[in-house]
């Protein structure tokens, strides 16, 4: 368990974990049974910071490396040297909180823009074929991508391509994204999706 800075060897990928739903069609004779996408949920393996004392972006990313009780791991703030606490509450690190449990939550859903709507925004075509190959995915007890994985089908499905060589910035008090979420990011941008970046 614990938070350690990013480095090459701990790097690790973030991930979404793919959920879908029966829907059972009836027509006059017959029933159709199919799955729909519901949503894809952030789990973040990387993350950046904030000290809430001072306010102060940190400067690092870290690797989260496992919970117990909730309690993640603490930082100590590089412009203060205050303890930057982080606590997640489930299995899945769709979100964290820092210091101050609960009202500083952040959701990965909106940070690293991990949502089903910005996949709807690809327009609807495009987003049934990405659809049933998440579906497909998920059928074969796979219910986890990573976020390259799941830029890698947008690529295909748009014909489009990354630099990986972009960064973005999606909440002003944090100033570093993991490199996947930046290339994710720089894929729905070039597929024309409007996105809410500073
Ligand atoms: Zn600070």
């Amino acid at each position: 368990m614990g938070i350690s800075v990013l480095n090459v060897d701990n790097a690790r990928p973030n991930r979404v974990m793919i959920r879908t739903e029966q829907i059972v069609t009836k027509h006059f004779f017959y029933k159709k049974n199919s799955k729909k996408l519901r949503s894809i949920i952030a789990d973040a393996s990387v993350f950046p910071l904030y000290c809430t004392s001072c306010n102060s972006p940190q400067p690092n990313l870290y690797v989260h490396e496992g919970s117990r009780y909730g309690q993640v791991g603490t930082v100590k703030c590089s412009s203060c040297g205050k303890d930057i606490a982080v606590i997640d509450h489930d299995n899945i690190v769709a979100s964290i909180f820092i210091n101050n449990y609960p009202s500083n939550e952040i959701f990965f859903q909106e940070l690293f823009l991990l949502d089903i709507k910005y996949l709807e925004a690809l327009g609807k075509h495009h987003f049934q074929n990405i659809e049933e190959r998440l579906i497909n995915i998920e059928k074969d007890n796979t219910y986890f991508i990573s976020v390259d994985k799941l830029r890698s089908i947008i690529e295909e499905e748009m014909h489009i391509s990354t630099s990986g060589q972009k960064k973005y910035i999606t909440d002003e008090r944090f100033s570093v994204l993991p490199e996947d979420i930046n290339r994710f990011i720089e894929a729905l941008i070039n597929s024309g999706v409007e996105v809410p970046i500073k």
